[in-house]
C-alpha cells in the first residue's frame, strides 16, 4: 500500500494498549508525530517503552471522560477496556469512557476540524441472529445484562459519531472490530486466546466455557491495522463506515484450543466450565464492504499469528514476570 500523502500530527487514546501500542508505532515508521493519550486502566508503559525515545512520540496520562484541548490533525479513538473481566469491573466508567469520552473527543474534533476514527466492535451486533454479520444488521444486544455496559456503549459511541458527522460535518470513520489477538494482549485479561496460550505453556488445563462450539473469528493485530490504515488515509471524507474489519474464518473455541495445545506441544487437558451469561454463539464477520471499499482482507493464517503471539507469551513467562490468568 502507498504511503499516505503527507505526515500528520495524530493523537491515539488508548494507545498504550494491546492494539493502540502498535497503532502509535506503524504511525511513527509512517512519519507521523504521535500522542499517546491513555489513563492505564488496562495500557501499560512497557507496550510502549521502546518508543519513548523517538522525538516525534508523546504521552500524557489522561482520562477522556474529561475534555482535552490539544491541536492535532488526526484522531484515533481507542480508549476503552476491551476484555469482559475489565470491563465488567468497573460498569459505569466503561459506559462513561464510551459516551462522555466519545463526546469530549468528537467535540475536539469538531473545533480542531481533525479527522476522527472510532474503534467500534462487533459486540454491537449482540448474540447476532444473522451470520456472519454484514453492517447492515441492527443486532441482538441485551441492553440489561452484564456485557451492555460496553455493548450499548460502543452502538451510542457510534450514534454519537453519525450526529456529529451530519450536525457538525465532522469528517468519520468507523471500523467495527472482531475479535483481535498478537503480542501485548494482557495475558491475564481473561480473553481466550491469552488464556489459552498462558495454560498451555505453564501445562495447566484449558478452561473451555461452555461445550466450545460457539465461535469467533480471529483477526492478527497488522491485519487489522492493514484495514485500519486503509479506511482513514485511502477513502474519500464521504465513506464514514461502519465497516467490519475481521478475519472472516469462523472458528470454535475449542477448535482453538485444540490448536493452541497441538503448538505449544504439552499436556494441558481441556477442562469444562459454566458459559458466561450473554455469551454471543457465533460470530462472524461478512467483510464484503471492507474488500470492496478497502481493498482490504486479512493476510495472517491463524497459524501464522499463533505462532507469533504463543512467542510473545513464551518469552514474558520466561523473563519471570508473574503471570496470573483471571477467569470470568
Ligand atoms: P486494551 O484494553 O488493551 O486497550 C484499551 C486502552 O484504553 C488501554 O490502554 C486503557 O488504559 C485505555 N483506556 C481505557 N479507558 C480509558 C479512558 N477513560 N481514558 C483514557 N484511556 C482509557 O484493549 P484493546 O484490545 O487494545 O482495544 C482497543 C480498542 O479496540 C477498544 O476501544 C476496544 O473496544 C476495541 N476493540 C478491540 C477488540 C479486540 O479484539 N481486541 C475487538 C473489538 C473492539
Ligand atoms: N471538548 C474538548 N476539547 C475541545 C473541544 C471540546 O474536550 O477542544 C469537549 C467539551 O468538554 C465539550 C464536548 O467536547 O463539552 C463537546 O463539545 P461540543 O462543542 O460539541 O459541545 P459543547 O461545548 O457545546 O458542550
Ligand atoms: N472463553 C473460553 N475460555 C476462556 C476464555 C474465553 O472458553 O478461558 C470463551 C468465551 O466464553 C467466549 C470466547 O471464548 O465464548 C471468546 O471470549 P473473549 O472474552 O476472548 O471474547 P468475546 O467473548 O468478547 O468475543
Amino acid at each position: 500500500m502507498a504511503p499516505k500523502f503527507s505526515r500528520a500530527r495524530v493523537m491515539v487514546t488508548g494507545g498504550s494498549g494491546f492494539i493502540g501500542s502498535h497503532l502509535c508505532e506503524r504511525l511513527l515508521a509512517n512519519g507521523d508525530d504521535v500522542l499517546c493519550v491513555d489513563n492505564f486502566y488496562t495500557g501499560r508503559r512497557q507496550n510502549i517503552e521502546h518508543l519513548l525515545s523517538n522525538s516525534r512520540f508523546e504521552v500524557l496520562r489522561h482520562d477522556i471522560t474529561h475534555p482535552l484541548y490539544v491541536e492535532v490533525d488526526e484522531i484515533y479513538n481507542l480508549a476503552c477496556p476491551a476484555s469482559p473481566i475489565h470491563y465488567q469491573f468497573d460498569p459505569v466508567q466503561t459506559l462513561k469512557t464510551s459516551v462522555h469520552g466519545s463526546i469530549n473527543m468528537l467535540g475536539l474534533a469538531k473545533r480542531i476540524k481533525a479527522k476522527i476514527f472510532q474503534a467500534s466492535t462487533s459486540e454491537v451486533y449482540g448474540d447476532p441472529t444473522v451470520h456472519p454479520q454484514p453492517e447492515s444488521y441492527w443486532g441482538n444486544v441485551n441492553p440489561l445484562g452484564r456485557r451492555a455496559c460496553y455493548d450499548e456503549g460502543k452502538r451510542a459511541a457510534e450514534t454519537l459519531f453519525f450526529d456529529y458527522h451530519r450536525q457538525h460535518a465532522v469528517r468519520i470513520k468507523i471500523a467495527r472490530i472482531f475479535n483481535t489477538y498478537g503480542p501485548r494482549m494482557l495475558p491475564n485479561d481473561g480473553r481466550v486466546v491469552s488464556n489459552f496460550i498462558v495454560q498451555a505453556l505453564k501445562g495447566e488445563d484449558i478452561t473451555i466455557y461452555g461445550d466450545g462450539m460457539q465461535t469467533r473469528a480471529f483477526c492478527y493485530v497488522d491485519d487489522l491495522l492493514d484495514g485500519w490504515q486503509r479506511l482513514m488515509d485511502h477513502t474519500p471524507d464521504d465513506f464514514t463506515g461502519p465497516v467490519n474489519i475481521g478475519n472472516p474464518v469462523e472458528t470454535p473455541v475449542r477448535h482453538l484450543a485444540e490448536k493452541v495445545i497441538e503448538m505449544v506441544g504439552g499436556r494441558s487437558k481441556l477442562v469444562f466450565q459454566a458459559l458466561p451469561v450473554d455469551d454471543p454463539m457465533q460470530r462472524c464477520p461478512d467483510i464484503s464492504l471492507a474488500r470492496e471499499k478497502l481493498k482490504w482482507e486479512p493476510k495472517v493464517a491463524l497459524e501464522a499469528g499463533l505462532s507469533r503471539t504463543i512467542a510473545y507469551f513464551d518469552g514474558i513467562l520466561k523473563s519471570n514476570k508473574e503471570v496470573g490468568r483471571v477467569g470470568r
